[in-house]
């Protein structure tokens, strides 16, 4: 990689804390050096109270932009010059663009997810989700499920500090898309078994089935499911979840983990740098 770097290269950063673990570098910089594009994505260790200066440094070093992790998604905002209508939705950011000084925010997570689908044939359009958590994951996937066209979403959570986003979420869909959107309780564990039965795909965005919470799934009953649905896990690290077990062998045709999402809001991100597709069959075959 280092002999295409020049005085051109244009810099691309990673904004989070922790963020050395991550795929994003290799994903983005192994897509510059196979269409031969003069850039390159670093990523930098960035706390809350860091992101200030490193926002101003994407004006000051003329960066064409950047991703956002956690914890700085929600906090890079205020920082912001505009924002994309779906990252004002969901409320959160991961992907700015510099375009001479002036910075939008956007977020990618929602239409990655919803691309993933779309590059298996699937097309969850006019019909009903469930989905459990409201986090950062959660709440791209739901508004931008609702967005796209998705009939009806039960979202279930549970009763912690992520409690008050799942209401918003529910309240923000309702009001500004066509989709009917409900929260449950999942301790009622009665509904959740129903609304799975009802719906064409579950998907879960809460993180159980990774560290530490390996080994464990929300669905433990392959009775739950039906073979014709979609099962979607967001988590990627393991690859095959606990969630995807229980899929499995109730006999679930379409079982996926993140990946497909990780990959397809990369793929967004690219586009918008760049104006390139990234080669996304190239990427997945080098790093999947
Ligand atoms: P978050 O902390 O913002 O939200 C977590 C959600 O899970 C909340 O709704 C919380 O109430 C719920 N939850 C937490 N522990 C739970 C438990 N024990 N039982 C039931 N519900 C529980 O997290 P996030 O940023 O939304 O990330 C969630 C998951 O999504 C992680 O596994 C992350 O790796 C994954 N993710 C994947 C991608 C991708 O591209 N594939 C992108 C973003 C996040």
């Amino acid at each position: 990689m280092t002999t295409r770097i020049d005085g051109h290269t244009i810099l691309i950063g990673l904004m989070a804390y922790p963020i050395r673990h991550s795929m994003s570098p290799t994903m983005h910089n192994s897509a510059f050096e196979k269409l031969d594009l003069n850039y390159a994505y670093l990523a930098f260790e960035i706390t809350n109270d860091e992101l200030p200066n490193a926002i101003e440094a994407i004006r000051t070093l003329d960066m064409r932009g950047s991703n956002v992790s956690m914890p700085n998604k929600q906090k890079v905002i205020p920082l912001l010059d505009k924002l994309d209508p779906a990252a004002e939705l969901v409320g959160a950011v991961n992907t700015i663009v510099n375009d001479n000084g002036v910075l939008t925010g956007y977020t990618t997570d929602g239409t990655g997810f919803m691309k993933s689908l779309e590059d298996e044939n699937l097309d969850i359009r006019g019909e009903k989700m469930v989905l459990t958590g409201a986090g950062g994951a959660g709440t791209a996937i739901a508004i931008q499920a609702a967005l796209d066209g998705v009939k009806e979403i039960s979202i279930f959570n549970q009763k912690d500090s992520l409690w008050e986003n799942a209401q918003r979420n529910v309240a923000i869909i309702n009001e500004k898309t066509n989709c009917k959107a409900t929260l449950f309780d999942l301790s009622d564990q009665d509904t959740f078994k129903n609304e799975i039965a009802d719906g064409l795909i579950y998907c879960d965005s809460t993180g159980v089935g990774m560290k530490p919470l390996e080994d464990l799934s929300l669905v433990n009953d392959p009775s739950w499911f039906r073979k014709d649905m979609i099962v979607y896990d967001t988590v990627y690290a393991p690859r095959t979840t606990k969630l995807m077990k229980v899929a499995e062998t109730a006999g679930v045709k379409h079982v996926f983990n993140g990946l497909g999402m990780m990959l397809e809001q990369g793929a967004e991100a690219f586009k918008l740098w760049t104006g390139e597709d990234m080669p996304t069959d190239y990427i997945r075959d080098l790093l999947f």
